[in-house]
């Protein structure tokens, strides 16, 4: 019998109970990137190297070292399998003229490749969900990208992700910052690991990015690249602070947060959690505003990040899987007139992007309601040809004795409903704050 083959190290399969969960995120996530504007786009997996050398930067771990390249057989062309999505986006936008005279938000969801050590939470082939924006310069963008990522661990009911910020500033602010670090960093010369020395006159930042343990305890002390910022710099980073403020978003300002690839500038930020050991950054990403024209674009600023999916799997794992899938309400009802009017407020309440499930199959009222527990639903609305008859509905909250159950206009329903959920969402803010 001939051996029988496997998939290559740390390019694992997916398998059908698993890749059920796959699936469910990835809809979720596209839900809520399609609520802030953002449009799917697909490219390629196998791109030309120099795009990747040219965006990456040729001093980082993943052109150095971590890139599945290969010549093409045919053609002799260079090719490499993508380690990561902005590049070949920012391609595509250059080629298609996307974001010419307009702005552009974008994302993507596939997988990539890396030659690393494969260990948990760290693969050869891994996914990524990508978001990318181009053609806006302001703050808004950035702080809205991070206001969307916390909106997704509230969805997901993932607590304890850690957000981190800071700002790489512009390039000649980290031309300064470059030359005192150096000269910082030569007094360290016996600590220095390999890489460290290498980089230390080609990109001493990305000592800064070192998964050393000995070294990140030296970096503590380097020169700090936020007191090197410029005026506009400082204030671009305020601005975005501003808004996580004003929405309730808590962060903190790590200056060592540099980035393990070139292209970024101002804004950098990452989303941690300590639950899933050493690979704990779940999402990562900033604002690149040179690239598009570093790549023969015109010169258009951008802001993006990337998702790490097996991450974000393992860490919904540990938190005990997802939480059950519940329609926001259940309907009951009995009676003919209560009946009609039951499809009819159903109807409306999905108008209103809410999750109905109304009840088919008769019953009395104390059965359907067990049901309508059952189901996980948030509230119940109760109809019978009582309140049928004057147009009103019973609302019942399902796990909120204070709110209890009200008789309402059924064309009123909508609307208490968003308020009792914008007041439960205000007293969490203030709580988290
Ligand atoms: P790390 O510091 O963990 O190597 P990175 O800085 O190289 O991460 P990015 O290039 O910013 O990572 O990629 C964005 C996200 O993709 C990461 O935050 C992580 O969640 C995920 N990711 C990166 N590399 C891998 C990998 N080899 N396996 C699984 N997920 C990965
Ligand atoms: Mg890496």
């Amino acid at each position: 019998m001939s051996k029988i083959l496997q998939s290559i190290r740390g390019m694992p399969d997916i398998l059908p109970p698993e890749a059920e969960a796959w699936e469910t995120i990835e809809n979720l996530i596209a839900c809520r990137l399609q609520q802030y504007g953002y449009k799917p786009i697909r490219m390629p997996i196998v791109e030309p190297t120099p795009l990747f050398k040219r965006a990456i930067g040729e001093v980082t771990d993943i052109v150095e070292k971590e890139m599945y390249s290969f010549t093409d057989s045919l053609n002799g062309e260079q090719l490499t399998l993508r380690p990561e999505g902005t590049a070949g986006c920012a391609r595509a936008v250059i080629q298609h003229g996307l974001a010419n005279q307009t702005t552009q938000r974008l994302y993507y969801m596939g997988p990539m490749f890396r030659h690393e050590r494969p260990q948990k939470g760290r693969y050869r082939q891994f996914h990524q969900i990508g978001v990318e924006a181009f053609g806006m310069k302001g703050p808004i963008v950035d702080a809205e990208q991070i206001l969307m990522i916390a909106r997704l661990w509230d969805d997901i009911g993932l607590p304890g992700i850690r957000l981190q910020l800071n700002s790489l500033g512009e390039a000649e602010e980290r031309v300064r910052h470059r030359a005192d670090l150096i000269t910082w960093l030569e007094k360290f010369q016996d600590i220095l690991d390999e890489d460290a020395k290498r980089r230390l006159y080609t990109n001493p930042l990305r000592i800064l990015d070192t998964k050393n343990p000995a070294l990140q305890e030296m970096c503590a002390g380097a020169p700090r690249l936020l007191d090197y910022l410029g005026e506009a710099s400082r204030a671009h980073f305020e601005g975005v602070q501003q808004i996580l403020r004003d929405v309730g978003i808590p962060f903190e300002i790590n200056p060592r947060l540099v980035r393990g690839l070139d292209y970024y500038n101002r804004t950098v930020f990452e989303w941690v959690t300590d639950r899933l050991g050493a690979q704990g950054t779940i999402c990562a990403g900033g604002r690149y505003d040179s690239l598009v024209e570093q790549l023969g674009g015109k010169p258009t600023p951008a802001c993006g990040f990337a998702m790490g999916v097996e991450r974000l799997l393992g860490l919904i794992e540990a938190n005990g899987g997802l939480p059950p899938d519940a329609p926001d309400i259940y309907l009951v009802h009995q009676g003919e007139a209560a009946r009609r009017l039951a499809v009819q407020t159903a109807e409306r309440l999905r108008d209103a992007y809410k999750t109905v499930l109304l009840h088919d199959g008769g019953g009395s009222f104390k059965s359907q309601m067990k049901k309508a527990d059952a189901s996980g639903a948030e509230f119940a609305v109760i109809i019978g040809d009582d309140e049928a008859a004057t147009g009103d509905v019973q609302l019942k909250h399902l796990r909120d004795e204070a709110f209890g159950q009200q008789r309402i206009k059924a064309e009123a329903i909508d609307d208490i409903i968003s308020n009792y959920l914008t007041e439960k969402f205000d007293l969490n803010t203030e709580r988290k704050n």
